[in-house]
């Protein structure tokens, strides 16, 4: 057991917690109560449902319970005894937790008139936590088992200091205004249907700009480091399926069909595909590697219960890619990817990430030997990179382990997007082959990789990292076009032409509001420009500029803005 003191501090609150919802709602069944990264939890089974005046009601206890400075107690119990104990109280879940639990004693915790079935750490006494909040209430099923009761657990959080908490809440509320699917529905950039289906996006004109310039810099990026171009059909024969082992080792998560009698499935992944192409012809080490890049669009059976707005969605398109190499050349393909990711992260404002390296899960395919090259090839690569990672165990693909960098947003939170994986599987099941020097058939090793990952998923972290406030290269309207008067209206449509001749996109706003109402609604759009033309800049060929965030930029020729503004979008600044 390593657990920090953060998490023992919030798994101490939740026995707090515990506790005053015990004493305000006799006759609560207890579930678990565990400290997460954002803070803890605890599920109750109760049959009145909570409302936030409960929360308030609950932390007002937990106040006085802190002030008592209980110790918390711990007591070793055989197994007989502790089972009597909490069948007693009436606790059925805990007794569940307890005849699962293979060992001949359990140790249980007691604080003041409280007892809770736990391993530990805790705090030495209540009055050690000092700065904590109830958050949300939300439904759970117990175990996560949708045929189990249905338990209501409390989200809250805890830290060291009030300050850190204080922090947190503003962070939170922060977080809620940059929600997505809000900035997305204000902006008018996307939709999702539930009558034609959950879990599938719907771009709209302004949110299909952004998703396009995404596309291009990655058509552009991949083809400057070697990657070709392909595309692939959406559906294929469950054969293809058969062998690569995804109907095996990945079965829940895809969509079946039927052509012709025969059976298909629709791409949950493009591996196969590219697969396919790469085994057309014979391939010469000179050939090496072959790096096959596709938007490929894929389609995977997520719970109902998980979608969330673009984050988990049912049809998604991944920036992916497939790099056949020689084992020589894999070391060397693994840090070429690690560089373009730092790269394209850089040109899209993040500023940091974090890195996890994923091992062998249960389920997978492959020899034991090929996982270990394969892990070392990444686990190698990131060490003479000097990247620091977290080794997350058994959270490979069911082909091969894994390097995810997680970007970090401008709250300080991560966003899963770049993904490399090894695989020696896949090129052993497909019998993939190329001819050495000497000319001997070999097999290539195969990288999975996406920088973006999905590109839902990156457009929903864009969004809540820039808060809809998008840089010049990437705004869907990049500046906003306002007549001062209805006479101005022919040199602003003079301006419009010429912008978009130019290249940039924008809008003409020549509703009846009032300039300052108009200035207004641009700002709140957040464009990064709003040009403002009256009767003194149609004389001089200019325009009055108002930049994003700095307000009033006074009057500038309008070819020296064109300049500017391309020198801008350059720069991806
Ligand atoms: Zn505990
Ligand atoms: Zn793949």
């Amino acid at each position: 057991m390593n657990e920090t003191s953060l998490e023992i501090l919030r798994h101490s609150a939740a026995h707090i917690m515990a506790q005053a919802v015990q004493e305000l709602f006799p006759g609560v069944k207890l579930g678990i109560g565990p400290a997460i990264e954002s803070g803890f939890y605890y599920d109750f089974d109760l049959p009145e449902k909570l409302t936030p005046e409960d929360l308030l009601k609950i932390e007002t206890r937990m106040e006085q319970i802190i002030k008592e400075q209980h110790k918390f107690i711990r007591q070793e119990l055989p197994k007989a005894e502790a089972l009597k104990l909490f069948d007693e109280r009436g606790e059925k879940y805990k007794v569940e937790i307890i005849n699962d639990l293979d060992a001949p004693t359990v140790s249980i915790y007691k604080h003041d008139k409280f007892i809770d079935l736990c391993r530990g750490p805790h705090l030495e006494h209540t009055g050690q936590l000092k700065a904590f909040k109830l958050l949300s209430i939300a439904g759970a099923y117990w175990r996560g088992i949708e045929t189990n009761p249905m338990m209501q657990r409390i989200y809250a959080t805890a830290f060291e200091s009030k300050k850190e908490l204080d922090d947190y809440l503003k962070n939170l509320e922060e977080a809620k205004k940059r929600d997505h699917r809000k900035l997305g529905k204000e902006l008018d950039l996307f939709s999702l249907h539930e009558e034609a289906g959950a879990g599938f996006v719907y771009y709209h004109p302004k949110g299909a700009i952004v998703r396009s310039l995404i596309e291009d810099f990655l058509k552009k990026e991949n083809a400057k480091r070697g990657y070709e171009l392909v595309y692939i059909p959406h559906i294929a024969k469950i054969d293809l399926w058969n062998t690569s082992g995804h109907t095996n080792y990945y079965r829940e998560n895809m969509y079946f069909m039927k052509i012709d009698e025969q059976d298909y499935v629709v791409k949950p992944m493009n591996c196969p595909g590219h697969i396919l192409i790469f085994n057309r012809k014979t391939i010469s080490y000179r050939d090496l590697p072959v790096r096959y890049f596709e938007l490929g669009t894929v389609y995977r059976y997520e719970k109902s219960g998980v979608l969330h707005g673009l984050l988990r969605v049912r049809g998604f398109t991944q920036d992916d890619a497939h790099i056949f190499c020689s084992g020589e050349q894999l070391k060397d393909e693994i840090k070429k990817v690690i560089d373009f990711v730092f790269s394209a992260m850089k040109d899209f404002g993040f500023a940091d990430a974090a890195i996890e390296l994923s091992t062998r899960p249960k389920d997978s395919i492959g020899s034991d030997e090929d996982w270990d090259k394969a892990t070392s090839a990444l686990e190698d690569s990131l060490k003479e990179k000097g990247l620091e990672y977290e080794i997350n165990s058994g959270d490979g693909a069911f082909y091969g382990p894994k390097i995810d960098i997680k970007l970090k947003d401008a709250l300080k939170r991560k966003w899963q997007c770049a993904t490399i994986q090894c695989d020696f599987a896949l090129p052993a099941r497909f019998d993939l082959k190329y001819i050495d020097s000497e000319g001997k058939e070999k097999q290539p090793v195969m990288l999975h990789r996406v920088i973006l990952g999905s590109l839902e998923r990156f457009l929903g972290a864009l969004l809540e990292h820039y808060a809809a406030a998008f840089p010049l290269w990437l705004a869907p309207v990049q500046a906003m076009i306002i007549p001062v008067r209805k006479e101005d209206e022919p040199y602003a449509g003079q301006v419009k032409e010429r912008l978009i001749l130019a290249g940039l996109r924008v809008e003409l706003d020549a509703s009846n509001e009032t300039l300052t109402k108009r200035i207004r609604n641009a700002e709140v759009e957040k464009h990064p420009y709003i040009i403002v033309v009256g009767s003194k800049e149609a004389k001089e060929n200019k325009i009055a500029l108002r930049k994003r965030g700095l307000g009033d930029q006074g009057q500038i020729d309008l070819e020296e803005f064109i300049n500017k503004a391309k020198i801008e979008i350059t720069n991806k600044q």
